[in-house]
């Protein structure tokens, strides 16, 4: 774009690519002075065969067919919107893994990172924040209880971000065998 407009403020191109814009004018409406006429006859002609009469009106027997166009165009939308479902694992976006409902998005739309895996109540799904009940540094443990309905899955060994990331692998193992087309 930087070189169009440098070439833009030189004289001698400004002038050569204002001869081409103009020429290219005259080129397109002398196309559409010939194809014009023809669309108008095509237009024409469609005009007269719909106020043709054989046996029936060909006007109403394009009204009759409106509603099995119309059923033809929800049938092939509801399979379209089967066959992407089908097809698509980034439609696979929640599961139940270590007692807990997960969901996660995909980055680049393959991608998991462990700050795009959250958990949730599997049974209210009411986002649950991990509590640290580490004895010691070198042991995490982390409870998972729900403050809205009181369902606890205990004490998980390990730390949120290490539990996030055994999600995900489940996830891509899931995704590599199919199986989450059953979840
Ligand atoms: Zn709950």
């Amino acid at each position: 774009m930087k070189a169009f407009l440098k070439m833009w403020k030189d004289p001698v191109w400004s002038k050569v690519i204002s001869t081409g814009v103009i020429a290219g004018i005259g080129i397109l409406i002398t196309y559409l002075s010939v194809v014009f006429p023809t669309f108008l006859n095509f237009i024409k002609s469609i005009w007269a065969w719909l106020f043709q009469i054989t046996d029936i009106a060909h006007w109403l027997l394009i009204l009759i067919s409106i509603p099995c166009v119309l059923v033809c165009c929800v049938i092939f939308l509801w399979l379209k919107s089967l066959l992407a479902t089908e097809h698509s694992f980034q439609s696979y976006i929640s599961d139940n893994f270590f007692g807990l409902k997960w969901r996660w998005f995909y980055n680049n739309e393959i991608e998991i990172s462990d700050d795009d895996v959250h958990c949730f109540c599997p049974r209210c799904d009411h986002q649950l924040v991990p509590q640290d009940v580490s004895c010691y540094k070198v042991y995490p443990q982390f409870r998972y209880d729900c403050p809205d309905c009181g369902y606890s899955v205990g004490t998980i060994s390990g730390n949120y971000k290490q539990l996030r990331h055994k999600v995900i692998l489940k996830v891509q193992k899931n995704i590599r065998t199919g199986e989450w087309q059953n979840a």
